[in-house]
């Protein structure tokens, strides 16, 4: 923001400088003028606020030393209190960590873990800021007084959605899973196929979680085949479940095989066994309906025999971060009983949005336009290309001749680990050198991410491409772009 008060002051400081320059005083002299650290902290005021009084004088301190190493050793250096100042607010805003803040994701992947995956709707928006500014009956029984059931809503309408018996929710699939296993499968063994044994984002991995979980991992099959005779000689009387994981973020193809739902429910009611299934993304209604490709639906899975599934709450589903756990009354009882459950609850503002997102599952005709990630990914190609056609003229007047500007066919995502060899067609900017040559991408990335609301896209042959998929606010987007400095 422009303050011209600080302007004012700043050419003040100018012209001190420069009559410092122009009259050699002694050091002594000059020592003496540097001002009191107290004298300096009353002329930060705003600043307090955000840094801190300690972290404030210890900046001063620092600023002070230098000068005062730079005028014992004759080089030029200002004592005047406003330069000092701005130079220990520089060191604060260095030191200072960023903070969360927004950013356009023009990356081409709507749902991308490093960029805080789904964006939520508005009606979740304003439940979350309810249930975060206000009391609630968050724990409390409106009608007999006594003491309720926080998720008690949001189960019944995952019951609802899935068709499942009963219903929990905790803070993400990576911990609905260790939860289910620790619950089902302490000290036991769980047959899982070689296939399957995922890795998602370097931190969750199938066989790790098996292990905290504290039971054993029994692979089944080899990498490329897994057979219902392969787990069928894989059970024993330590075995404490059947488990699929459903291959989120890599698909295995050629010579393939892997067991089918329909056929492990069965091996699993014969030896009377529970069979979970990690769905990853997973989904409540069929995406095909909006022409995107489809990610197995919870209804169907359950359908077919699974006794209990997990999925993320804020990957395909376009909710807050969590993991939604339904299925079979017994084994959900038993995984509620489980005192991890209380380590992995979610808290009030994420049961808060959950509730609004699930509810818009229950009119699917509405939900293209109103879930943010749906509307992303089913938004048309050409609808984006006149969008890039319209910004692509003020982008390249922002640019400068020594770009070059050009609107091309991209392919985007849908991310974290949702239909991974899918792409979906889609419209980018492409920005690169005007003379061609030398490589400018990581230059031109790193001015995009310095503007004010940072701009994330993706390298590709020598060029920053910007996907608008996800671009939600043109305006804001455009006017910024005054601001780019290349
Ligand atoms: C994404 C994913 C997870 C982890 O889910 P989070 O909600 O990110 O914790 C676990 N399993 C599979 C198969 C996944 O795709």
């Amino acid at each position: 923001m422009y303050d011209s008060s600080q302007h004012v002051i700043s050419i003040k400081h100018v012209y001190a400088t420069l009559s410092a320059e122009t009259e050699p005083t002694p050091v002594n002299d000059k020592l003496r003028m540097l001002p009191s650290i107290d004298g300096l902290l009353l002329g930060f005021d705003d600043a307090v606020e955000t840094y801190g009084h300690q972290a404030i004088t210890e900046a001063l301190r620092e600023v002070i030393q230098d000068r005062r190493k730079r005028i014992i050793s004759g080089q030029s250096a200002s004592t005047d209190e406003y330069s000092i100042r701005q130079a220990a607010k520089r060191i604060l805003q260095i030191r200072e960590p960023p903070q969360l803040q927004r950013v356009f994701n023009l990356t081409g992947t709507v749902l991308h873990s490093n960029l805080g995956r789904a964006n939520l709707p508005a009606i979740a928006i304003e439940a979350i800021q309810s249930a975060a500014a206000d009391y609630s009956n968050l724990e409390f029984d409106l009608e007999s007084g006594k003491r309720g059931n926080r998720e008690a809503y949001v189960d019944k309408l995952l019951c609802e959605l899935t068709g499942a018996e009963a219903a929990t929710v905790v803070n993400n699939n990576a911990a609905a899973v260790l939860l289910i296993l620790n619950t089902l499968a302490m000290n036991r063994e769980v047959p899982v196929s070689r296939g399957e044994l995922v890795e998602i984002g370097g931190s969750f991995r199938i066989p790790e979680i098996m292990q905290r979980a504290n039971c054993t991992l029994v692979e089944v099959g080899t990498t490329n085949r897994t057979h219902l005779e392969d787990f069928r000689a894989a059970i024993n009387e330590r075995t404490a479940l059947l488990m699929k994981v459903h291959t989120s973020n890599y698909k295995i193809e050629g010579f393939t095989n892997a067991v089918s739902v329909a056929k492990l429910a069965s091996l699993a009611a014969e030896f009377r066994l529970p069979f979970v299934i990690d769905l990853g993304s997973g989904s409540l209604v069929d995406f095909g309906r909006f022409g995107l490709p489809c990610e197995p639906i919870a209804a169907h899975v359950l359908s077919q025999g699974a006794d209990i599934i997990t999925f993320s709450g804020d990957k395909l589903l376009g909710g807050p971060q969590s993991g939604l756990i339904a299925g079979k009354a017994n084994l959900i009882a038993r995984i509620k009983a489980n005192p991890l459950k209380r380590a992995l609850r979610v808290d009030k503002m994420t049961l808060a949005g959950l509730a609004e997102v699930l509810k818009l599952y229950r009119n699917p005709d509405k939900l293209g336009q109103e879930l943010p990630t749906l509307r992303y990914l089913a938004r048309p190609a050409e609808d984006i290309r006149s969008q890039a056609e319209r910004i692509a003229p003020t982008l390249a007047t922002a640019l400068g001749a020594h770009y070059s500007v050009e609107v091309v066919d991209a392919a985007s995502q849908v991310g974290s680990g949702s239909l991974p060899t899918e792409t979906i067609p889609s419209v980018a900017i492409a920005i690169g050198s005007a003379t061609g040559g030398e490589d400018i991408t990581r230059h031109l990335s790193a001015a995009f991410r310095k503007l004010p609301i940072p701009v994330v896209g993706h390298v590709n042959k020598g060029r920053l491409l910007l996907d608008l998929r996800c671009l939600n606010d043109e305006a804001a987007f455009v006017f910024q772009l005054g601001s780019l400095q290349i």
